[in-house]
């Protein structure tokens, strides 16, 4: 398969495509990037690399870090599930309403209310959290200068109204361990890390090899984990679009805020776009048309 030459029309039809939409305002530090930034690399099971535009830029992941904090959490047992269910949402990422109906046991681990959960599991368990979920990205991306933004981190502490009412919200309802304060700056510093398509599509490549890192061949998580959280992915990876963009797409994905997705193949490769603009769901508009064109083009998805 010519990827590069499949990215080639991808870059070159869509460079022009003007998705509408916006820069996030909510979170001050990100309406500052430009609107204008494309990029987009893909990894292979071959280790061979294809990619265009802005696609070593680093951007703040946001969202796409519930992935890693799920797979790092999930190696901490099996009691998560009784705490987050697996049932796509159908409501934004920052919906409260359902917390209610369901007694404060969040639809999915890729809301925020179930990331914020899987926070306090990671806070329970481990002596560093923050340290940790780094060396883990860093290890999965083979790559340490992988970092946090402060400035990010910060800024959505600053105005993050709904999240600080959703994590005090589910622990009235008996479902988080930890000091409030504690989950919120660890979660902030998750969303905060700053990352480029060739990284996001490195560090993803765990979920497309079973679990190994492609260059050293180590199992950093079970193939068994990797079912799931693909899985996930597929069916709540963006919110209350993940049937439009298993429809249009059809692969395993997460998008973040930071106008970040990415994507995996299984067995076949890993990729990431990044264009800042989100539709009204939050979700990089261009990122997901350059994904289905992707799946289009080379007449490959999970289906
Ligand atoms: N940090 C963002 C928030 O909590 C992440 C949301 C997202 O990327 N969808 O609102």
């Amino acid at each position: 398969m010519d990827y590069q030459a499949i990215l080639n029309v991808i870059e070159k039809e869509l460079k022009q495509f003007n998705p509408g939409g916006k820069v996030p305002d909510y979170i001050p530090e990100l309406s500052a990037v430009s609107p204008d930034k494309f990029g987009m690399h893909l990894y292979c099971l071959s280790g061979e690399h294809f990619f265009f535009g802005d696609s070593s830029e680093r951007f703040s992941i946001q969202s796409i870090s519930k992935v890693f904090t799920l797979a790092l959490a999930k190696k901490y047992g099996k009691k998560i599930w009784r705490r987050v269910d697996v049932e796509p949402s159908g409501d934004p990422f920052n919906s409260l309403t359902q917390l209610e109906k369901e007694k404060g046991i969040p639809r999915n681990p890729f809301i925020n209310a179930g990331s914020l959960v899987i926070a306090d599991i990671l806070i329970s368990h481990l002596d560093n959290p923050k340290k940790e979920l780094l060396e883990f990205v860093q290890l999965i991306t083979q790559d340490e200068t992988i970092n946090y933004d402060e400035e990010v981190a910060a800024s959505e502490k600053k105005h993050g109204y709904r999240n600080i009412a959703l994590v005090n919200y589910m622990k009235s309802l008996g479902n988080i361990e930890n000091n409030a304060d504690e989950i919120l700056d660890f979660y902030f510093y998750q969303c905060s890390i700053s990352m480029s398509t060739e990284q996001l599509a490195k560090a993803f490549m765990i979920f497309a090899n079973e679990g190994r890192i492609l260059e050293t061949n180590e199992r950093v998580i079970k193939p068994n984990s990797v079912k799931r959280i693909n899985a996930i992915m597929q069916t709540c990876g963006f919110y209350d679009e993940a049937g439009e963009f298993s429809f249009r797409v059809g692969l395993p994905g997460k998008s973040g805020v930071g106008g970040g997705i990415v994507a995996v193949h299984p067995q076949q490769y890993a990729v990431a776009v990044w264009s800042p603009l989100l539709n009204e769901k939050g979700n990089s508009e261009k990122g997901m048309r350059a994904l289905e064109e992707l799946t289009t083009l080379t007449g490959l998805s999970i289906f």
